[in-house]
């Protein structure tokens, strides 16, 4: 056989076994879009009540998906756990990889200077991203490793109940949209997300080799600072 169907039928073998384990024991005909945060079949993505804590520790040395071979970490995410504000990303790069941190290299980097562009700490948000392993050379996450990994995502947006979500670049925007509009369309605009506000913009790492498009994010960031204002205005 094809080393490479063996490896898919291993990974799907993985993967099916460990949706057992969950007592998952049949599959619907489509599996939940990842915006279904309050409505998903399975158990791993209705469970309300855990806490970040408890989402990382089931979590465990995850090998739901072949990422997990080429990985060195898996990065959870960080922040605040009470955010208001949340930073979604696409996955680990390099400097990610290394540290087992979100967003700790140049892009990372920019990142922080963006968010505290609106007088906020990078301590006082929460920045995670689509999949928490790095795929191998920076390439797009593949749809079942989306599918491994998203519903522990979807767990922490509801351990956190952010208000605001920034979807950073094509990828996390389309992905939390479940949209194949581009990014450049996508930017901007106010999506709701069962209830939470959903905001693209261009990724750091996109900003790093286009500097020019940085107003474009600057716009994006006051926008964000006007609804953080509003949201915390006394009703
Ligand atoms: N790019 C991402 O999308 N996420 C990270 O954590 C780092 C770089």
């Amino acid at each position: 056989m094809d080393p490479k169907v063996r490896e898919v039928i291993e990974d799907l073998k993985s993967y099916l076994e460990y949706l057992k384990g969950m007592g998952i024991e049949s599959l619907p005909a489509a599996i939940a879009p990842a915006n279904k945060t309050s409505s998903s079949s399975s158990s791993e993505s209705s469970s309300s009540s855990s806490t970040l804590k408890d989402i990382r520790q089931e979590l465990g040395d995850c090998k739901r998906c072949k990422l997990h071979r080429t990985r060195k970490s898996l990065v959870f995410g960080e922040g605040n756990e009470r955010a208001i504000l949340m930073f979604i990303g696409e996955g680990p790069g390099y400097d990610e990889d290394i540290q087992g941190r979100p967003f700790v290299g140049r892009a990372g980097q920019l990142l922080t200077k963006i968010i505290q562009s609106i007088n906020l700490q990078r301590e006082e948000v929460y920045i995670a991203n689509i999949v928490k392993c790095r795929p191998p050379q920076n390439r797009n996450p593949e749809p079942d490793e989306i599918t491994a990994c998203g519903p522990f995502l979807q767990r922490q947006i509801q351990a956190i109940q952010p208000r605001i979500i920034c979807a950073l670049g094509a990828f996390a925007a389309q992905s939390l949209l479940q949209t194949g509009e581009k990014i450049s369309a996508l930017r901007g605009r106010r999506f709701d997300l069962n209830g939470i506000r959903v905001i693209p913009t261009y990724h750091p790492a996109f900003l790093l080799r286009n500097p020019e498009r940085k107003r474009e994010v600057w716009e994006d960031m006051k926008k964000i600072a006007e609804w953080l204002k509003e949201l915390a205005a006394p009703v």
